[in-house]
């Protein structure tokens, strides 16, 4: 029940209907007597110049989770990011600070790792290969980096991007090791597909077979696609005997996170 006392998270993207943290955000909120609510919004990229500007004089709006296509385009509206969003140049989150000043981060990143601390695995000393250097493969390229691993791929299509990602993260984290070969996949503790492929039940892979034939039957292996929720990617390493992240467990590992930044959920919610 939204009420007059009741204080406002959003979630905003285009489209919407699909999106998840509705759903999520408010069972939560019920269920721990909360009088909070989540709304979702809809909103043409022209009007969200004023979204934003109606975010900081919105008194009973705590926060906003920001969602595809706009993780980017907001982030250069904001009046302050942390410094991982700034590094990104994109946000997943807003809080609106009581003064009205709105703070943008993006933990992305940190709820991948989070769910990756449930499969036992812990980044520093590790090695890891991401595929799609994107917004969602850039943010958890950067949280990997932050968490120490030893040794860390970039692989894209698109191998520019891939370029001025690993570049980004070179000056960010000096010590690591940042590469884009990958002759074999048997040295990687961690393989993760951050891109779309498989979405949709195509039945596509991320790599090609040959090369997933070396996955290490040790490796964690991980998808960021949701839906269908074990990917024909995730079904092969599953095959193989590795330990499988599904992208429904990233996100909602990642779901105190996003609660937490806007200040209306413990950060292990
Ligand atoms: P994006 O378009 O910004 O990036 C995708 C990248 O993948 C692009 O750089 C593209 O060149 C690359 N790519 C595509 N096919 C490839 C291939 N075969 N090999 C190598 N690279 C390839 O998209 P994004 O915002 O990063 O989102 C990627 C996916 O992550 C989407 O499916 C999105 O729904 C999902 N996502 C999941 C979660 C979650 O919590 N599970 C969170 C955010 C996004």
């Amino acid at each position: 029940m939204i009420r007059g006392s009741t204080q406002l998270v959003a979630i905003i993207g285009r489209p919407i209907a699909q999106v998840k943290s509705p759903e999520n955000f408010n069972a939560w909120f019920a269920s721990n007597d909360q009088d909070l609510a989540m709304i979702a919004v809809d909103m043409a990229e022209k009007n969200l110049p004023a979204f934003i500007d109606a975010l900081r004089g919105w008194n009973n709006l705590r926060g906003c989770v920001v969602t595809v296509p706009y993780k980017q385009v907001l982030a250069g509206q904001l009046d302050a990011l942390s410094p991982r969003a700034a590094a990104l140049c994109s946000v997943n989150v807003i809080r609106r600070g009581a003064d009205g000043r709105l703070l943008g981060d993006n933990v992305d990143g940190e709820g991948f790792l989070k769910a990756t601390r449930a499969h036992g695995f812990q980044p520093a000393g590790q090695r890891a290969l991401v595929v799609g250097s994107g917004g969602v493969g850039a943010a958890i390229a950067y949280a990997l980096c932050e968490g120490g691993v030893r040794q860390l791929v970039i692989a894209d299509l698109d191998k520019p991007r891939a370029e001025a990602l690993a570049d980004l993260l070179r000056s960010a984290f000096p010590q690591l090791e940042i590469g884009n070969r990958y002759p074999s996949l048997e040295n990687f503790d961690l393989v993760v597909n951050a891109t779309p492929v498989g979405m949709g039940g195509t039945g596509e892979m991320p790599l090609p077979g040959l090369l997933l034939e070396t996955l290490s039957p040790g490796a964690l292996v991980a998808d960021v696609v949701t839906n269908p929720v074990v990917t024909p990617f995730l079904e092969f390493a599953r095959d193989l005997g590795c330990r499988i992240q599904t992208g429904p467990e990233m996100a909602r590992a990642q779901m105190g996170n996003l609660g937490a930044h806007m200040g209306v959920m413990p950060l292990d919610a």
